[in-house]
């Protein structure tokens, strides 16, 4: 059987993926420095090396034992707010991390390769929704991170003949059964309002209502995180080196979101409204075309209730996350 070595499998989206990808049949060793990951996210059914990208023998040593023929790189720092504040280390763990790990699929002869991206690749879109040919031009070093790793990846995949797939993320959301959404400090939205509705905060704030949008406040492309998953099942099987936005074509506003939480929990949701946070664009919206068209990628959960359903089902299960001592 096949074994996919998938890097950040403690996190958010590695967690559920590791999972898609053991229900499909697949092997899956994780390898995580469980920064920000939880060992409690990691399926139990998963391999579990624990390890640091940076430590280049390290992760060399475990593509190597795992006997992984593709790779699944999901580790990365991920706050557009904090790298602009510490651009260093989005640089240290996004790219040169990462090329570490690259570096040790060359020596062990590992050709395949499926790349967490990001639409904050593309900084400021002239407009919506945001296809691959629009012009990547980020405005932080989160998204400068990223797109500079899917430039060395083109490179590699001339040079050493490695066959990638870029998956460009707009907003993952949502839960499996088993696994969910928590980070140890929370700045995103659905499981921030989850939060009020679990009574662990007083507001839901909502960073600006004064943007260009009908109501004044921001708007995502929200994506269910088991599509997300199914996309990087197609991503595996692809035959050719690509790069795909990974969205509905659908947004959603911040508002919009508050209200469907409303509905779903029954609980109140008061809110605070603040000002703009740094960095944000007022509407971010992907188109899913190439992948539908390409590999045959057929999202599910199209609507935002299905996605604040399943978060609540995990949060109400884990009020506290994976911090069992809490509960
Ligand atoms: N947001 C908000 N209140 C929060 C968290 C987020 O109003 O407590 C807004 C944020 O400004 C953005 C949207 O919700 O417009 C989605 O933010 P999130 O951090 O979830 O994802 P991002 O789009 O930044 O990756």
């Amino acid at each position: 059987m096949e074994t996919i070595f998938v890097t950040g499998g403690a996190g958010y989206i590695g967690s559920i993926c590791t999972e898609e990808l053991l229900n499909a049949g697949y092997c899956v060793a994780v390898f995580d420095n469980l920064s920000e990951g939880h060992r409690a996210a990691i399926d139990p059914r998963a391999r579990f090396f624990q390890g640091d990208l940076a430590d280049r023998d390290s992760v060399q040593r475990a593509l190597h034992v795992s006997q992984a023929s593709a790779v699944m790189h999901f580790a990365a720092n991920a706050l557009v707010g904090e790298s602009m504040v510490n651009p260093s280390k989005y640089f240290q763990n996004n790219v040169a991390a990462g090329l570490n790990l690259l570096d040790a699929m060359v020596a062990e002869g590992v050709k395949r390769f499926v790349f967490s991206s990001t639409c904050a690749t593309f900084g400021v879109p002239d407009r919506m929704p945001i296809d691959e040919t629009m012009p990547q031009r980020p405005i932080n070093p989160y998204g400068e991170s990223k797109l500079m790793f899917e430039q060395i990846l083109k490179w590699y995949g001339n040079i050493h003949e490695i066959t990638f797939v870029a998956l460009r993320y707009f907003n993952a959301a949502g839960a499996s059964k088993n696994f969910g959404e928590d980070h140890r400090i929370e700045t995103h939205l659905i499981p921030n309002v989850l939060k009020v509705a679990l009574g662990q905060k007083e507001a839901v704030e909502i960073y600006g209502t004064d943007y260009e949008t009908p109501d004044g406040s921001c708007i995502r492309d929200y994506i269910h995180i088991l599509d997300l998953a199914q996309a990087h099942l197609l991503a595996l099987k692809a035959n050719q080196s690509a790069f795909y936005n990974l969205g509905t074509g659908g947004g959603t506003s911040v508002k919009e979101v508050i209200e469907c939480c409303r509905r779903v929990t029954g609980h109140a949701i008061p809110v605070v409204e603040k000002p703009r946070r740094p960095g944000d664009p007022p509407r971010l919206i992907g188109s899913s075309d190439k992948i539908k068209n390409e590999l045959g990628w057929n999202p599910r959960f199209q609507n935002i209730e299905e996605i604040v359903k399943s978060a609540w089902a995990w949060h109400q299960k884990h009020p506290h996350g994976y911090d069992q001592r809490k509960e």
